[in-house]
């Protein structure tokens, strides 16, 4: 688990105006941050550039005290789960949550461990054997939360993970979700436009608007007017 904070991150495409502006934001471990914010105000360029796949044009990314903004994205330990859940389809489930592990040469032993506890928590254990295209959307879905955790990575990122389901669906999975990291106590950043997402899964939502962060709060503070 890791803590993340930004300081003054600013990110520059071209000659435009700064895609994120200035932003600093303390995400304390174990936090489940929501960023929210009309299309276009920075919120997956911001999550890129905590994952490392975009470059940093100033400011300090330091994740569990250190700054990362030289690192790679394979040194720094995060999990990123897409909206397009790219599940392989030629491999089983259980392969599809074992890639990660594959791909760190993790021995054969410790891979079955890890994924077994993985498909445990995800209630994937029937599953393993199934190609993706024989699941359901839903159970798509945990399996690339699968093999999101079954790196132990030390915090998990989500750009609109549920935006292509259906309303019973979404439903389903955010509640999983907030079962998950509250069970696995991960450091987590979400980026949504769905008020009900930012409502229930969020402990602190921070808004932001052409780059810069309009407000940081609870949810309760943000959505429950007086
Ligand atoms: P959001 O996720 O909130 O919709 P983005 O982070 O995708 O916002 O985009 C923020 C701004 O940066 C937008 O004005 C967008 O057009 C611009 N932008 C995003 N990616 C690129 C890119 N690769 N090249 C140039 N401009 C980009
Ligand atoms: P390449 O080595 O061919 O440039 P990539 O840049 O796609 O490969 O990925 C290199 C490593 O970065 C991957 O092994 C993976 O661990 C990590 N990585 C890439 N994309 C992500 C992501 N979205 N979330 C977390 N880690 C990622």
């Amino acid at each position: 688990m890791a803590s993340i904070e930004m300081r003054n991150i600013v990110k520059q495409y071209g000659d435009g105006f700064p895609a994120v502006n200035d932003v600093t934001l303390d995400i304390a471990d174990g936090e489940f941050m929501i960023l929210v914010g009309p299309s276009g105000c920075g919120k997956s360029t911001l999550l890129r550039m905590i994952v490392g796949l975009e470059d940093i044009t100033s400011g300090d990314m330091v994740i569990a005290g250190k700054r990362v903004n030289d690192l790679a994205p394979r040194d720094r330990n995060l999990s990123m789960v897409f909206q397009n859940y790219a599940l392989y389809p030629h491999m089983t489930v259980f392969e599809n949550i074992a890639f990660p592990l594959r791909l760190a040469k993790t021995p054969d032993e410790e891979v079955k461990r890890r994924v077994a506890e993985a498909a445990d928590v995800l209630e994937l254990r029937e599953h393993l054997e199934r190609k993706p295209a024989n699941l359901s959307g839903g159970q798509r879905q945990r399996v690339a939360m699968g093999r999101a955790i079954v790196r132990h990575a030390e915090a998990f990122l989500f750009d609109e993970p549920l935006s292509n389901l259906d309303a019973k669906l979404r439903g389903q999975m955010r509640t999983e979700i907030s079962r998950l990291q509250r069970r696995l106590g991960i450091t987590t950043v979400y980026v949504t436009h769905d008020q009900t997402e930012a409502m229930t899964l969020g402990d602190r939502v921070c808004v932001l608007r052409k780059g810069t962060i309009q407000q940081v709060a609870s949810p309760r503070e943000l959505y429950e007017q007086p």
